[in-house]
């Protein structure tokens, strides 16, 4: 089994998930008391909210290459950047690298594919829907990313900052969250990102009008394939 580099704290409520999901998705695949061979690099989340309200996502890029390649150092097989908004400057990282990084887009796109997924829209914070990775990574596969209104995309946004990565999860915020996915359902959207890792801890599939597809899930999912094929 190889060995999955995880940074996250990003926040450590979606970490959380990926640690859970990592093991208990390897333990179903193997076995008996298996478990997910993971080394962690969480950071202090402050530093790097900062680091995107002040645009300095060249500071960014440099912390997370050099936690990326402390743990391809310590034995990493491959990185993932637990957060959505990080993937920003997945080019940066990667590009100090001698092992992959699994970028979550194309993970996404790979499982979009496979549920004939054409046009998708997507949630995430402010960074993440106005950033040109999803729709250009998802692009090349022929997919269409549809984002929420100005409006819904700041209050997405705030309430990711305010509320999600803080472990806030508020009943009234989750139905704020349906009727922007329905809207995007109006517009068209066969199924919705939730392309924010702590969304998937407000929003359920069964709470979506559409189908739901979370970035937690497939970026694990992804890792826990590459670290058994
Ligand atoms: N975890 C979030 C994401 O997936 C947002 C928090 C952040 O990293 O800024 O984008």
């Amino acid at each position: 089994m190889k060995t999955i580099g995880l940074i996250g704290g990003m926040s450590w409520h979606s970490t959380v998930t990926y640690y859970q999901l990592l093991n208990s998705m390897v333990n179903a695949r193997c076995g008996a008391a298996h478990s997910a061979k993971i080394l962690l690099s969480s950071i202090d989340f402050e530093s790097f909210r900062v680091l995107q309200e002040t645009g300095r996502w060249d500071v960014a890029a440099l912390e997370f290459g050099r936690l990326a390649k402390a743990l391809e150092g310590a034995g990493a097989d491959c990185i993932l950047l637990g957060s959505n908004t990080a993937h920003i400057v997945a080019e940066e990282v990667r590009s100090v690298l001698d092992i992959p990084l699994l970028h979550v887009a194309d993970c996404m796109a790979s499982h979009l594919l496979a549920n004939k997924i054409r046009r998708v829209g997507l949630l995430g914070t402010r960074f993440t829907m106005e950033a040109p990775f999803f729709p250009e990574i998802l692009g090349r596969h022929g997919i269409e990313v549809l984002v929420p209104e100005e409006s819904s995309r700041a209050r997405i946004n705030e309430s990711i900052f305010s509320e999600l990565t803080k472990g806030v999860f508020l009943e009234e915020t989750r139905r704020e969250y349906v009727q922007i996915i329905e809207a995007l359902g109006a517009q068209g959207a066969e199924g919705v990102i939730l392309g924010c890792t702590e969304i998937g801890l407000l929003v359920s599939p069964e709470d979506s009008p559409i189908p739901s597809f979370d970035t937690t899930q497939v970026h694990a999912q992804a890792a826990v394939d590459f670290a058994l094929e």
